[in-house]
């Protein structure tokens, strides 16, 4: 007798469901019917946002073609916004489409920088994630400057994201005013922290280095204020200090999309998907969750691409494995990894273990390991058009 077919529906195409797509096995296909449904036909690779910015890369270069991957996994691509799950009737709902049922499920829908904790912030900050939305509100921030020839730039968040971006933003926002003949001095920047140091989640060399960087090019760092309240022009700490802003971006602690709090999925106090070590949730079988919207019980595994590709290779193996009963592998993280931060202007700092390093030489290893990723996405684009007319 043939075996039932079961329906695996992935939710969010980031960078774990994209690899999970690249790397499923062909025979899942002789138990399963694969569905993906994402916002986006596109996903972005984050780690290349401040060279898109800069101008170093085009909007093409940065960004996984889902449309494509589908096709060469053999999935049905669906685009559109998950808005919430019913967990017992096993459907997803998909704003302006019938239900998507599913027998197995696997979430992808990454993290977003928490602007609901701030008043204000919501409303008048420009959040790092999504990123279309980034980009938009960056350009918009960038013509501003140029027609006032001045403004007061403010990061909020010191983690990796909020130093790239500032960096980036320095050397780009003063070129221009440089090109068009006006100071680049005019043009000021901010990056606030509630920690005591920037980086601090990475070691002391990186933390120590970015620091130089920053005093170096006249950006001003403060550490130890938390952001309480934003207002029109002026973002107030928890010590009722006063960071005055023009324009404002939100780099904080990512948290995870409302609407899974409705799901009756077992989450972890930030609203992240609790799961186990096969990424299977805690709370419900046959469902996974992948990448930043995943909470790995018991140990800590950072919020950070690395971790979201190295898990889609164990996922793409477990969706399998549930399709047909078989038993699931666990995700075992690494201890180290190259972490590789842009400063801007071609150039990195990078560090491994203890050892941190910078320069151009770091810059140019960068663009080396991330074009190289994105490319091995596009080389599956003709072999997709080849399944398609096969
Ligand atoms: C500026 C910046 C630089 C970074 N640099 C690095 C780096 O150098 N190295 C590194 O390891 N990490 C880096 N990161 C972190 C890295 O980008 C994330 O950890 C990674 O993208 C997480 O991948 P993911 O699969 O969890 O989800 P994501 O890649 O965030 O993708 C989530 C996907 O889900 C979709 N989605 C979300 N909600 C819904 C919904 N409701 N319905 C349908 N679809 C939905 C989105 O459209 C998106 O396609 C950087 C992040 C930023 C912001």
């Amino acid at each position: 007798m043939a075996p039932t077919m079961k329906d695996i529906v992935l939710v969010g195409a980031g960078l774990a469901h994209a690899n999970t797509l690249r790397a499923i096995c062909k025979s899942v296909h002789d138990h399963a019917r694969l569905t993906v449904v994402t916002r986006h036909p596109r996903t972005p690779y984050s780690a290349m946002l401040p060279g898109l910015m800069a101008g170093i890369y085009s909007s093409d270069d940065i960004h996984i073609d889902v449309a494509a991957l589908c096709r060469f996994a053999g999935a049905k691509l669906v685009v559109g916004e998950v808005s919430g799950i019913d967990l017992d009737a096993r459907r997803v709902f998909c704003e302006g489409r019938d239900p998507i049922p599913f027998d197995i499920l696997s979430i992808d829908t990454g993290s977003t920088p928490n602007t609901h904790d701030v008043p204000g912030a919501g409303a008048h900050a420009v959040a790092i994630k999504p990123v279309d939305k980034f980009l938009a509100g960056f350009e918009a921030a960038r013509a501003r400057l140029l027609q006032r020839g001045a403004a007061k730039f403010v990061v909020v968040g010191g983690g990796a994201s909020g130093v790239e971006l500032i960096c980036t933003m320095e050397r780009v926002l003063r070129a221009d005013l440089q090109r068009e003949g006006r100071d680049p001095a005019a043009v000021t920047f901010t990056l606030l922290t509630r920690k005591a140091a920037i980086l601090d989640m990475f070691s002391r060399g990186l933390g120590a280095r970015f620091e130089k960087i920053l005093a170096a090019r006249g950006i001003e760092v403060i550490t130890g204020k938390n952001a309480r309240r934003v207002e029109a022009n002026a973002v107030i700490t928890d010590c009722a200090a006063v960071v005055p802003y023009d324009e404002l971006f939100w780099t904080v602690e990512a948290s995870a999309a409302s609407w899974l709090g409705d799901t009756g999925l077992a989450l972890d106090e930030r609203g992240f998907i609790e799961v186990q070590p096969t990424m299977e949730s805690t709370s419900h079988a046959d469902v996974f969750a992948a990448g930043d919207v995943a909470s790995f019980i018991g140990r800590t595994v950072p919020k950070a691409g690395i971790y979201a590709v190295r898990q889609s290779v164990v996922l793409a193996e477990n969706l399998r494995a549930a399709a047909e009963r078989a038993p699931l592998k666990p995700f075992i993280p690494q201890k180290h990894y190259l972490q590789l931060i842009t400063a801007g202007e071609h150039y990195a700092v990078g560090a491994r273990g203890g050892l941190s390093f910078e320069g151009r030489w770091v810059w140019h290893l960068k663009v080396r390991i991330d074009r190289g990723f994105v490319a091995g996405f596009k080389k599956l684009a003709p072999m997709a058009e080849m399944v398609k007319s096969a």
